[in-house]
């Protein structure tokens, strides 16, 4: 009875845990934050650690913190890399939506990438209870994408997902609400940043920061560049000869060269993936195809790029880098759903 009452005034959220973006969905309204997930330490002489920010105050300071303060990515590479740095964001974003009914415990699902381990998921619910959750759901991040992208999951027939974010790509066959095959790389958005960083500084003996690479990346990139006229940009960073301030210009193709590896680590995991479906459900994806989503698939044309190396149908979602928290927006209203798909 006292559950049913607290329901009633409680705020229930859902939570997309990445590696480059936490985002938070609130029953009823729909997309409340969206923020990286980056967590500024202050560390003191004797060794303490204080949080001086979290979310999109924290990623301003990343590179450019003196000696003491540290700006870091817990979920760096789809796994925990900074379990106390990873608890302050998750009771961060918990408390930011949650300010004013401290005294009603919220249901919350929480959206994880799917290497994580046990030890890593029971650290991810202690952290959300600790911040005041009632009741902890876990789901993986492929099945929050497919459901997030309106995929018929529930059925059996074979849906298939490739969600690419910044720290990993995550490949998954789903039917009847269970993952049957699935794969996951360290490899997404932030792999492109840094082969770009690479590629200047063996080319133009350019140093540049990731930020910088990361506009590159998002302004220039483009899995086919061949398929539209050569653009191209100035690009600022230090010449590491002189370690004066150089300006060059550098075009789409550079870039696409530049980011060749991580793109074909992507399109190989993908096939792997098919290689390892069972026949009917593949016979599924001839006519389905495979759909498309996360921050790193906004990639100019990279579904086009995917669709050629496997010969299927690649459909890129609406808003990539918000399926995943639709996703786990709609298992608040969908109890039994939930339910199915929850990890323990
Ligand atoms: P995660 O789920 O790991 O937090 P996101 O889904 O939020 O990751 O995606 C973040 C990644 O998407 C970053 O690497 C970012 O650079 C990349 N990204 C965002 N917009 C674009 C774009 N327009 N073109 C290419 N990459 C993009
Ligand atoms: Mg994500």
């Amino acid at each position: 009875m006292w559950n049913f009452i607290a329901s009633l005034f409680s705020t229930d959220l859902g939570i997309d845990l990445g590696t480059a973006n936490t985002l938070v969905y609130v029953k009823g309204k729909g997309i409340v934050a969206s923020e990286p997930s980056v967590v500024a330490i202050k560390k003191d002489s004797r060794g303490g650690k204080k949080v001086l920010a979290v979310g999109l105050e924290a990623k301003e300071m990343l590179g450019r913190t003196p000696g003491n303060i540290v700006a870091v990515r817990p979920l760096r590479e789809g796994v925990i890399a900074d379990f106390e740095a990873a608890e302050e964001m998750i009771r961060y974003f918990i408390q930011k939506v949650h300010k004013r009914n401290t005294l009603v415990r919220p249901r919350v699902v929480i959206s994880i990438p799917s290497g994580i381990t046990q030890v890593e998921k029971r650290a991810v619910k202690e952290s959300a209870e600790a911040a005041g959750a009632r009741e902890i759901y876990l789901v993986e991040q492929p099945l929050a994408a497919a459901i997030g992208a309106g995929l018929p999951i529930t059925e059996p027939v074979g849906n298939m997902v490739v969600e690419i974010g910044g720290g990993t790509t995550e490949v998954a066959v789903i039917s009847l609400s269970g993952i049957v095959v699935k794969n996951s790389i360290r490899v997404g958005g932030d792999k492109m940043d840094e082969a770009i960083v690479q590629y200047l500084r063996r080319k133009y003996n350019l140093f540049v920061g990731e930020r910088t690479a990361e506009e590159v990346k998002i302004r220039l990139g483009n899995a086919c560049p061949e398929e539209g006229p050569e653009e191209v940009m100035e690009v600022k960073g230090r010449d590491l000869i002189t370690g004066i301030p150089r300006v060059y210009e550098i075009s789409s193709f550079e870039v696409r060269e530049a980011i060749s590896e991580p793109l074909n680590q992507i399109v190989q995991v993908v096939k792997e993936t098919l290689e390892k479906t069972p026949p009917q459900l593949a016979s599924d994806l001839v006519d389905r195809g495979i759909v498309l989503s996360g921050g790193g698939a906004l990639l100019k044309n990279l579904d086009l790029l995917l669709s050629r190396s496997i010969d299927l149908p690649v459909t890129l979602v609406d808003e990539p880098l918000h399926t995943v928290v639709k996703g786990v927006g709609r298992l608040l209203d969908d109890f039994r759903l939930l339910r199915e798909v929850a990890s323990d």
